[in-house]
């Protein structure tokens, strides 16, 4: 994907223009203004310990509350984000937004909340006080916070990456590594990188095309590598029963999926939580 904007988002209009990129120009200028019309919001998947199935967290996935177009996936509009750089003001949102909510849901007992961080918001010389300041004004233990970053991220500048990763890691914070499988970081990368979580791309799960026996050998290769690093593995995008007793079967200690949970409102997502959590005293 080609670059189309500066970090500033200016950006002017030329007649060669195709109607997809003045498309993407209208929805950078009506993202920029729903930042300060509080138009995103949080929506919260649950993420299941495996084989037990108990909700130990939850993955917070932006949406966009559009005034015209109803409440747009994040596929609309992260890709302008991240080319505007407006990316970085709306991670800063979605980071400060998910730790305040996790730290609320703490009451009910101890919870984790996932946030994907996008490659340019991980870059930011300031990226690890963002990261600060929303544990700080939030109040959440670090230890409930788990950033997920893409192979892309880290695959760029891995001295750079590892240093801030293991940053983040000494404030008690732990890392995923998100979509795993699909990025081109390769064996040797992955042994260096200080990561605690694979998270498995549902593409391997549900082995799209193929058998579910081709899809027991790619999440058991995974869950070994894993595991051989000392990695928590997680299985993305279970969608049916067969799936299910794969991934528990293949000893993946964590799991996520539409046959699981869809992506829940905060609200939601309390309910689970109340009625799935002993209350702690
Ligand atoms: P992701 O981080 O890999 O998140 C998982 C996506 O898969 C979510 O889509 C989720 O709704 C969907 N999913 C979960 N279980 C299933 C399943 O069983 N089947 C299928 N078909 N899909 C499932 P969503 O919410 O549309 O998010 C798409 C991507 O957008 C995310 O992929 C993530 O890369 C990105 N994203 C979401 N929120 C944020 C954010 O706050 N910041 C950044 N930088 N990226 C975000
Ligand atoms: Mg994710
Ligand atoms: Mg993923
Ligand atoms: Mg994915």
């Amino acid at each position: 994907r080609a670059k189309q904007g500066g970090k500033n988002g200016v950006r002017t209009f030329q007649p060669t223009m195709g109607s997809e990129t003045a498309e993407r120009v209208d929805v950078e200028r009506d993202l920029r203004e729903a930042l300060s019309r509080q138009e995103l919001t949080l929506h919260y998947q649950p993420l299941y310990a495996a084989p037990a199935g108990t909700v130990t967290g939850f993955e917070a996935l932006v949406r966009w509350n559009h005034p015209t177009q109803g409440l747009l996936p994040p596929g609309k509009f992260i890709g302008v984000a991240e080319d505007s750089g407006l990316i970085v003001p709306l991670g800063a949102w979605v980071l400060g937004e998910a730790c305040r909510q996790a730290a609320a849901w703490q009451a009910h007992g101890p919870v984790s909340i996932s946030v994907n961080v996008s490659p340019l918001q991980f870059d930011q010389p300031d990226f690890l006080g963002t990261v600060k300041e929303a544990l700080q004004s939030s109040g959440l233990d670090p230890h409930q916070l788990i950033l997920e970053l893409t192979e892309s991220v880290v695959i760029r500048h891995p001295e750079s990456a590892v240093a801030q990763l293991q940053e983040l890691r000494a404030l008690g914070i732990r890392i995923a590594l998100d979509d795993f499988g699909t990025g081109q970081s390769s064996l040797s990368l992955l042994r260096r990188l200080p990561i605690d979580i694979l998270k498995i791309d549902r593409s391997f799960v549900q082995d799209d095309g193929g058998t579910l026996e081709s899809a027991q050998v790619m999440v058991g290769v995974m869950v070994t590598l894993a595991h051989s690093f000392r990695m928590a593995v997680v299985a993305e995008g279970v969608e049916t029963e067969g799936q299910l007793a794969l991934v528990r079967a293949l000893g993946c200690d964590g799991m996520q999926g539409y046959l699981l949970a869809r992506p829940l409102s905060a609200e939601a997502a309390r309910a689970l939580l109340v009625t799935t959590l002993p209350i702690s005293a």
